[in-house]
């Protein structure tokens, strides 16, 4: 099979990796686990290994659905869909999220993910390791949506030699577990607001938010976006809101 490079295909080699995922994912019987991109199925195949209950497989590409459906097991379900866009909360209250994703829609799926975290118990995600970097240090808005509600672990580093073919960048593992307490937030708003505080992020904050505004958050006007901890962008939020 040819792989596509519009959909991100880089097939991972490495076993040792695989493991790795499998053993940070914790998985237990009865787990409803759902694989984003599982691709002709190096994951799948060892999922299945395990005493899991499901494992759902969001698929975009009709040619690796085909080879997925080779892997006869009753408790696998192949949804042929973007993972992007896809509603994982129809599949479960308490579900785990595993993938080596498509880097071009990796935004989007963590977007996906923050969207649906009251279903979501925890995640293991390949990403490029650049993206991992930025989303732990919590300097971007989506770093920032997707620390409200998971806690971030980089797991391992990845080099490009374990994947067919190999992308031109490292990757690596992350793990996101899902904050015990509830957060009780409109996230279309919040998603709004991040995006407009983290634009123009060298700006200093009087000249985006009233002053007023950011004295009743405690915050010092003088401060750039990215300076903010994630308690000071959560009292602006609910100050603006
Ligand atoms: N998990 C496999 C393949 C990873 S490559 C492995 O590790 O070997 C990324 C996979 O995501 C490919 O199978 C690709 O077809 C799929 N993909 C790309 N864009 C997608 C999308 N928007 N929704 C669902 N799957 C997608």
């Amino acid at each position: 099979m040819r792989l596509k490079k519009h959909y991100g295909q880089h097939l991972l080699l490495s076993t040792g990796v695989v493991k790795k995922i499998l053993e940070v994912a914790e998985l237990e019987d009865g787990d409803i686990v759902v694989e984003i991109g599982p691709g002709t199925g190096s994951l799948t195949k060892e999922i299945l290994k395990t005493s899991i209950k499901e494992l759902h497989c969001i698929e975009i590409d009709p040619e690796m659905i085909n080879e997925l459906r080779k892997l006869e097991d009753e408790r696998l379900i192949i949804h042929h869909a973007d993972a992007s866009e896809f509603d994982y909360c129809q599949l479960g209250e308490q579900i785990k999220l595993l993938g080596n994703l498509p880097y071009n829609v990796t935004s989007l799926i963590i977007e996906r993910t923050v969207f649906c975290n009251h279903c979501i118990k925890l995640a293991v995600f390949m990403v490029q390791k650049e993206v991992a970097e930025k989303l732990i240090k919590g300097s971007s808005w989506l770093g920032c949506f997707l620390k409200t509600f998971f806690q971030i672990h980089y797991v391992m580093t990845v080099p490009p030699r374990f994947f067919l073919p190999p992308p031109k960048v490292q990757s690596a593992v992350i793990k996101l577990i899902k904050n015990q307490e509830k957060t009780q937030i409109d996230l279309k708003k919040y998603k709004t607001f991040l995006t407009t505080l983290f634009s123009f992020k060298r700006k200093i904050l009087r000249n985006k938010f009233p002053e007023d505004m950011l004295k009743k958050a405690s915050i010092d006007p003088s401060k750039r976006a990215e300076e903010l901890s994630l308690e000071e962008i959560q009292r602006l939020f609910w100050e603006s809101a």
